[in-house]
């Protein structure tokens, strides 16, 4: 058996591929060229060409453009009304930023433990969670799988809730033919540059709620009730600030930098999905782990690929495993550490076990490296490197 980089064999690869990574191209470059060499570097002509891009892409009337995908969540917890002692319904397996934008507004995150086999919030875990308090639902597409949205609807209509979905992992996934950003209320998007498209920093929400997109558009700049060109127009000084907002404007560079991006986004995504079609039909010859599904009626968007290890058939842990795959210079990730276990929230009194799908699921995930500029040849290292590491601590 081939000797492991970890116990000083060859690596895979001589140099380390991350699990996800941006792709700038000269067409990139030029976009954000332009902008810099004209007038307007922040709030300028290509905000609303952006949004309209992307309200466009999804089909849907209104998008807001924010510096990131927290700020984003902050607007529409803000734009949900959330209010100090709300109770507002979370998955436990997600990035911080999901839960954070509940206490940003005084909320309480109650945490719903998520399906095993989509590792999506459970719609029934949702329902046994509801309490009068409750105001609100954030559910994520976990990795880029859909959600069960049906179910989600139906009983945020049932008890008057509103539901943000935090998209982060989904642009470009569909959901009974439909593009995610158009099921729910208020759907919030990050540019990241692990993200399908990025603006380096940046973040939206789309909806087709004018009035709550005016609400947050307002929120996005300190709470003034007019916007600067408006206000140029109108040839006055005059502005009033109503409620109080935040500096979370996208500028102009990040947004020419958006509108570039987002033409490539169809052709990344089919990328996306040739990568994870490559990823399942190689593992799932190996039983020691479980491949991650894919729903019926839903078109995956590929965020990230996530493994289970079953540990009972390995001679160790999760940990061994992830280095000896970094060792092969294959740059593994954990998606995610449960929120609730987090020493803010430990601190909040959340207590582990309380959530043992989630638990058990941490415990055996592993995110391998999976984006559009990734070659043929860095996909097959991946599998390799699998194959190679499984194989030499298999029972
Ligand atoms: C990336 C991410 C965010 C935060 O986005 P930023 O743009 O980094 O602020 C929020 N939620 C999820 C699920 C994410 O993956």
């Amino acid at each position: 058996m081939e000797e492991l980089a970890i116990n000083g064999g060859t690596p895979i690869r001589q140099t380390l591929i991350n699990y996800g990574h941006q792709w700038i191209d000269d067409s990139d470059i030029q976009a954000v060229g332009n902008v810099l060499k004209g007038d307007w570097l922040t709030t300028g002509p290509n905000v609303a060409l952006f949004e309209k891009a992307v309200a466009d892409y999804i089909g849907v009337k209104e998008a807001v453009a924010v510096n990131s995908g927290t700020a984003a969540l902050h607007a529409a917890a803000y734009a949900s009304e959330i209010k100090p002692g709300d109770e507002v319904i979370v998955t436990p397996l997600s990035f911080v930023a999901s839960a954070n934008c509940i206490l940003f507004m005084g909320g309480i995150p109650v945490f719903a433990d998520i399906s095993p086999d989509t590792m999506n919030i459970d719609p029934s875990e949702i329902e046994k969670k509801i309490t009068p308090k409750t105001r609100a639902i954030v559910v994520v597409d976990f990795a880029g799988l859909p959600c069960e949205h049906d179910k989600i609807l139906e009983i945020a209509k049932r008890h008057n809730l509103i539901v943000i979905e935090d998209a982060a992992h989904a642009l470009g996934a569909t959901y009974h033919g439909k593009k995610i950003g158009a099921l729910q209320k208020l759907t919030t998007l990050s540019f990241h540059p692990v993200k399908h498209i990025t603006t380096a920093e940046g973040g939206m929400i789309v909806t087709n709620d004018s009035i709550l997109a005016a609400k947050m558009r307002s929120f996005r700049t300190h709470g003034i009730d007019i916007d600067f060109h408006k206000r140029g127009e109108s040839n006055l000084w005059l502005y009033d600030v109503v409620t109080l907002g935040y500096n979370y404007r996208l500028p102009d560079i990040c947004c020419a930098l958006g509108i570039s991006q987002l033409k490539k986004l169809d052709q990344w995504l089919s990328r996306r999905r040739y990568i994870a079609e490559r990823y399942s039909q190689a593992f799932s010859e190996i039983h020691e782990i479980s491949i991650p599904r894919v729903s019926l009626n839903c078109e995956h968007a590929w965020h990230l690929y996530v493994i289970q290890l079953n540990l009972d058939q390995l001679k160790v842990g999760r940990k061994e495993i992830f280095q000896a795959l970094r060792a092969e210079k294959i740059g593994v990730n954990v998606h995610y550490i449960p929120i609730p276990w987090l020493t803010l929230y430990q601190r909040l009194g959340y207590k582990k076990g309380d959530w043992p799908i989630t638990e058990g699921i941490y415990e055996r995930i592993i995110s391998l490296p999976i984006f559009p500029a990734m070659n043929d040849r860095d996909v097959q290292d991946v599998i390799d490197a699998v194959q190679k590491v499984i194989s030499y601590y298999r029972k």
